[in-house]
C-alpha cells in the first residue's frame, strides 16, 4: 500500500517531544503519577491503601506497598474471571498479556488496555526517529520475523494471549510500521499463524520474493533471528525450489497459509537461481543476510540482556551491516527506549520516557543483596546498579518488574539504563553469588575452547543439583557438532574455573559446594522447550532461554534431564 505523505512520521517532531519530556523529566514524572493516580483513585487497590485522593510521590510512597506479581495475582485473576468492577483500574480492562515466563516456568497473566498500546507506539516512534537519523531509510519493507501467540478467552470472557500478540493484532501497529516505512513482508496470516515452524518458513519466504524491497531485518529478540537463518540453512534448497516453481512445498500444511503464501508466489526461475547462486557462494553462512537482502540498512532487535549470547552468531550471519538493539520493555509495560542507535549491542542503553509510567529504582548495594529506599527516576546516580519498580496507567501500583539496570548516564535529566540482569541472583547455593552475567561470561570463555574443534554452543541454561551432597552447579549446552570428551571436560574445567565470585571460588575451594558438572544435551533439546512454552501460550517472538532452571519448573527439568546425552564433573578445584 502507498503511504501518504501526511501518514509518514515526521522523525523530527518525535525527536522534539522527546527532547521536551527529557528535559523536564521530574516535573513530567510528578504529574504522570497525578494522571494515574486521578484516573485510578477510585479503585479498590488503591482505595485499600487509603490515599484519600492524594496524587503526590512521597503520599503515595508512604502509603502503597512495594509488591510483587504475585501480590497481584488475585486481583488479576478476579479481573479475568469477569468481574467488572474497578478492581485495580477507573476503566475495564479487557484484554490480558500473557508474559513469557521463562523465569517462573509458567506464563503470568497481566493488565493490557488501550494505554499500553500508546505507550508501545510512542516507544516504538521515539527509537525508530533517532534511529533514522543516522540510518535512514526509504520506502519498503521489513523482513520481520514476528509471530502471534494462541489468543484464547479467560473464564470471564476477556481476550488473552501475550503482549507482543496485543500488539501486532491492533491496528494502530500496522499504521505506525506503514508510517515507518517499515511493514512487515509476510502476510498476517504468516504472523498470526498457529504453527510457528511453518510460519518460520513462510516469513523466509516471503523476504525472498521481496528481497530488493528489504530494509530492515528483525525479530523482537535477537533470537529470533538466529533461530530464523539457522533453520534457513537447512531449509534453503526447499525455499529456492518453491521460487522457482511458484508453489508452496508440500511439507507447509496450514491451509490459511497456503492460500495466503499463493498470492505472493510466482515461478520465478532467475530469482530462484540467483538465490541458490549466491548461497553456494557463501562460506559457512557468513553475511548470508546481507547477500540474500542487499538493500537492508541494519539488523534490529533487543539484542541485550539474555539475547547477548546470540550476538556472536548474528554478526556472523549480518557480514558488515550493523547491529541496532531495540527498546527496553515490559508484557507489563515499556520502560525506555535506544536513542544511541550506533552503540554496539553490547553498549545499549534506554532512556526512559518519563510520561509512559512512574519509575522508582530500588539501590543494589555493592557486592550484596541488601535492599535500601527506592529513589525516583531523576535521583539515580550514574554506574549505580537498580531494581526497577513500576507504576503505570494498567493498573500496576509499585510493582516490581524483577530486573536489574545501570544508570550509565542521563539524555537531558532522564536516566539512560543499560539492562544488567533479570532478578539479581541466578545461581546460588550458599555464599556465592553469580548472576545471569556471569553465568554468560563463564560460558562464553568455555566456548572459545570449543572453538578449537569447529563446535559452538547453541544454547545454555543452567541449574542447582541439590541432591548430591554438597550441591552443585549444573551447565547445560547443547552443542552444534561432535567435540571429543578431553575438550569437553576441558570447557567444564573451564566453565568452573570462570565463576570468579570470591564466595564461589572459596567455596569450591572449601568443598561446601561440589565440583561444576556440565551435561551435553541431545541436538534440537532447546527447541523443544521453546515448543513447551509456546503450547504453555507464551508466543516465539517473546521466547528467551530460560539461563535457570529451578526445581519447580518440572517439564522443562525432566526436558533436560530426559536429553543429556553426556555428563562431564570439573577437576578444577
Ligand atoms: P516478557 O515478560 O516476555 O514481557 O519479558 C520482559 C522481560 O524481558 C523484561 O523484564 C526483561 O527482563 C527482558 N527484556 C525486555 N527488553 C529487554 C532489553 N531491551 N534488554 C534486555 N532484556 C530485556
Amino acid at each position: 500500500m502507498l503511504v501518504k505523505m501526511e501518514d509518514r512520521l515526521d522523525p523530527d517532531a518525535v525527536i522534539e517531544e522527546f527532547e521536551a519530556l527529557s528535559r523536564d523529566a521530574g516535573r513530567v514524572q510528578k504529574e504522570t503519577l497525578k494522571k494515574i493516580l486521578e484516573e485510578n483513585g477510585e479503585t479498590e487497590y488503591l482505595l485499600k491503601w487509603g490515599l484519600d485522593g492524594k496524587t503526590d510521590p512521597d503520599s503515595f510512597k508512604s502509603c502503597v506497598p512495594l509488591v510483587t506479581h504475585e501480590d497481584f495475582e488475585p486481583y488479576i485473576q478476579r479481573i479475568a474471571h469477569g468481574e467488572n468492577s474497578p478492581i485495580l483500574t477507573g476503566k475495564p480492562i479487557t484484554t490480558i498479556s500473557l508474559s513469557s515466563g521463562t523465569s517462573q516456568g509458567k506464563p503470568k497473566f497481566v493488565p493490557f488496555n488501550d494505554e499500553l498500546l500508546e505507550n508501545t507506539m510512542q516507544i516504538y516512534k521515539t527509537s525508530f526517529s533517532f534511529r533514522n537519523r543516522e540510518y535512514p531509510i526509504g520506502n519498503g519493507k521489513a523482513l520481520q520475523f514476528i509471530y502471534g501467540s494462541r489468543q484464547f478467552k479467560t473464564k470471564g470472557g476477556l481476550a488473552a494471549g501475550t503482549a507482543t500478540t496485543n500488539v501486532y493484532s491492533d491496528e494502530k501497529f500496522k499504521t505506525t510500521m506503514r508510517a515507518m516505512q517499515t511493514s512487515c513482508s509476510s502476510p498476517d496470516e504468516v504472523i498470526f499463524s498457529t504453527n510457528c515452524e511453518e510460519s518460520l518458513y513462510c516469513h523466509l519466504l516471503c523476504g525472498l520474493i521481496f528481497r530488493d524491497q528489504v530494509q530492515v531485518v528483525s525479530s523482537t529478540f535477537a533470537h529470533g533471528i538466529v533461530h530464523a537463518f539457522r533453520t534457513f540453512e537447512g531449509k534453503w534448497e526447499d525455499l529456492v525450489s518453491d521460487i522457482r516453481r511458484g508453489e508452496l512445498c508440500s511439507q507447509i500444511k496450514t491451509p490459511s497459509l497456503r492460500t495466503a503464501m499463493s498470492k505472493v508466489l510466482n515461478p520465478d526461475p532467475g530469482l530462484a537461481n540467483m538465490i541458490y547462486n549466491k548461497c553456494l557462494g557463501l562460506s559457512n553462512w557468513y553475511g548470508v543476510i546481507q547477500e540474500l537482502f542487499p538493500n537492508t540498512k541494519y539488523i534490529y532487535g533487543i539484542m541485550t540482556g539474555s539475547m547477548e549470547p546470540y550476538l556472536k552468531k548474528l554478526r556472523h550471519y549480518a557480514g558488515n551491516l550493523p547491529l541496532l538493539s531495540a527498546d527496553y520493555g515490559a508484557s507489563e509495560g515499556w520502560i525506555g527506549a535506544n536513542v544511541n542507535p550506533k552503540l554496539p549491542p553490547e553498549f545499549a542503553t534506554f532512556a526512559v520516557l518519563p510520561n509512559i509510567g512512574y519509575f522508582e529504582f530500588i539501590p543494589l548495594k555493592e557486592d550484596s543483596n541488601v535492599e535500601r529506599q527506592p529513589i525516583g527516576l531523576t535521583e539515580v546516580k550514574i554506574g549505580k546498579e537498580y531494581e526497577i519498580v513500576v507504576t503505570n496507567f494498567a493498573g500496576l501500583y509499585r510493582y516490581r518488574l524483577g530486573d536489574v539496570v545501570k544508570v550509565k548516564g542521563f539524555h537531558n535529566s532522564t536516566p539512560e539504563l543499560q539492562f544488567i540482569c533479570r532478578g539479581n541472583l541466578l545461581l546460588t547455593i550458599n555464599i556465592d553469588k553469580n548472576t545471569e552475567k556471569d553465568l554468560q561470561l563463564a560460558v562464553e570463555a568455555a566456548a572459545r575452547l570449543l572453538e578449537e574443534e569447529k563446535v559452538e554452543v547453541v544454547d545454555f541454561t543452567s541449574g542447582i543439583d541439590s541432591s548430591t551432597e554438597p550441591a552443585h552447579y549444573v551447565i547445560y549446552w547443547e552443542i552444534s557438532g561432535e567435540a571429543s570428551d578431553e575438550l569437553l571436560k576441558e570447557c567444564c574445567n573451564c566453565l568452573d574455573k570462570s565463576f570468579v565470585d570470591a564466595g564461589y571460588a572459596s567455596s569450591r575451594k572449601l568443598s561446601t559446594i561440589g565440583a561444576l558438572e556440565l551435561r551435553i544435551l541431545k541436538k534440537g533439546t532447546f527447541h523443544k522447550i521453546l515448543d513447551h512454552f509456546v503450547e504453555l501460550g507464551a508466543a516465539v517472538s517473546q521466547f528467551k532461554t530460560p539461563r535457570c532452571v529451578g526445581t519447580k519448573n518440572h517439564t522443562v527439568l525432566q526436558i533436560l534431564r530426559n536429553n543429556v546425552v553426556k555428563n562431564y564433573f570439573s577437576s578444577a578445584f
